[in-house]
């Protein structure tokens, strides 16, 4: 980064934001920058410029002294020192030597994300703001189910007012000029102990992608995980198999195995029911592991490469599912993500 590329205030503070999250930090840490950034976004520049000079920036509601100092060094055209520090300690590429980038380029967009709605860090419209900057046709917006209290799962009633929300940003997006961005209605509902899906038909019906994912004894039995996994898959609401052995292989969360089943009965059951297997892109999570990809990949799945981003700058994970899927050889036609947006849809349509 150089003088000549000296970003807005706004700019500023929502990369820091970015390449804090992207680096995985906590979102306490991400907050302030965020909340900075939409404290001062409608403010007029002299407003901004005159709080500068008198050095009152942090009077504003939401600007404290660290954020102060950053909207001040890129008022002054200089390029913030704390931008310039977390460039150098995150803003390298996720993968090494251009890994995955290939197939990053052709996917149009994320199947799997989650909101402040449920888990996630931020509000719904920052995370279709990031994704538009990244490239995206689309963001599936896919937070938690009821059972997940832990993440604030959603109960029908809650899911009914965000897809009014959905709705409304779409509508906001398309009268800014955004137009060939969506927000799409999804949600990653949990996978029941019997099989079946933690919604009601009617809202599961609403939607336009459904991610089911196991989140609850992990370490069930092997048989009657198979049957758990099977029944869900072939639920007609089912898109996408979520994160499918459930493994932790590091992170702040600790390690964790993955789940036992009968992965070639789960996989045959996805191919026959169109169901794409995910891959999960997260760090700690990289699901399926290898030679369950394989297997997947031989038995003819399709695959869906997802981000499962919990903040704006984890959607930049998405390469590293990328670099899995093409060290698996996997045909990018097979990748979901990869069909423009209508085909993605008529696909999902349960
Ligand atoms: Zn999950
Ligand atoms: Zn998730």
């Amino acid at each position: 980064m150089t003088e000549d590329d000296v970003p807005t205030p706004v700019g500023a503070l929502r990369r820091i934001a970015f390449l804090l999250e992207r680096g995985r930090a906590d979102t306490y840490k991400v907050r302030a920058f965020r909340g900075a950034a939409s404290a001062i976004l409608p403010l007029p520049q002299e407003e901004l410029e005159a709080a500068a000079a008198a050095g009152t920036l942090t009077d504003l509601p939401g600007v404290g002294a660290s954020t102060a100092k950053v909207i001040a060094q890129a008022l002054a055209g200089q390029v913030p020192t704390r931008l310039l520090e977390l460039e150098e300690e995150y803003g390298d590429p996720l993968t090494a030597g251009g890994a995955g980038m290939t197939l990053r380029g052709a996917l149009r967009g994320d199947l799997h994300t989650h909101s402040d709605w449920s888990d996630g860090g931020s509000p719904i419209e920052e995370m279709a703001m990031t994704a538009i900057e990244l490239g995206h046709d689309y963001l599936v917006l896919t937070d938690h189910s009821p059972r997940l209290k832990v993440a604030r799962g959603l109960s029908a009633e809650r899911l009914a007012r965000q897809l009014d929300v959905v709705a409304a940003v779409n509508e906001h997006l398309a009268a800014a000029g955004a137009d060939g961005f969506r927000l799409l209605r999804g949600i990653e509902v949990d996978i029941l102990d019997d099989g079946g899906l933690d919604q009601t038909e009617e809202m599961l019906g609403r939607l336009d992608v459904r991610v089911a994912s196991v989140h609850s004894k992990l370490a069930m039995e092997p048989d009657a995980m198979t049957r758990r996994m099977v029944a869900a898959v072939r639920n007609p609401f089912t898109n996408v198999l979520g994160h499918c052995t459930g493994r932790l292989v590091k992170g702040n969360r600790g390690t964790r195995p993955q789940s036992r089943f009968d992965a070639r009965a789960v996989f045959e059951a996805c191919a026959e029911n169109d169901v794409a297997v995910e891959i999960n892109a997260r760090p700690e999570r990289r699901d399926p592991p290898t030679d369950l990809l394989g297997l997947a990949g031989d038995i003819g799945c399709l695959f869906s490469i997802d981000s499962d981003a919990h903040a704006p700058g984890q959607l930049d994970f998405q390469v590293l599912g990328c670099e899995r899927a093409e060290e698996a050889g996997i045909d990018p036609d097979r990748i979901v993500n990869t069909w423009p947006r209508e085909r993605l849809l008529e696909w999902a349509k349960p």
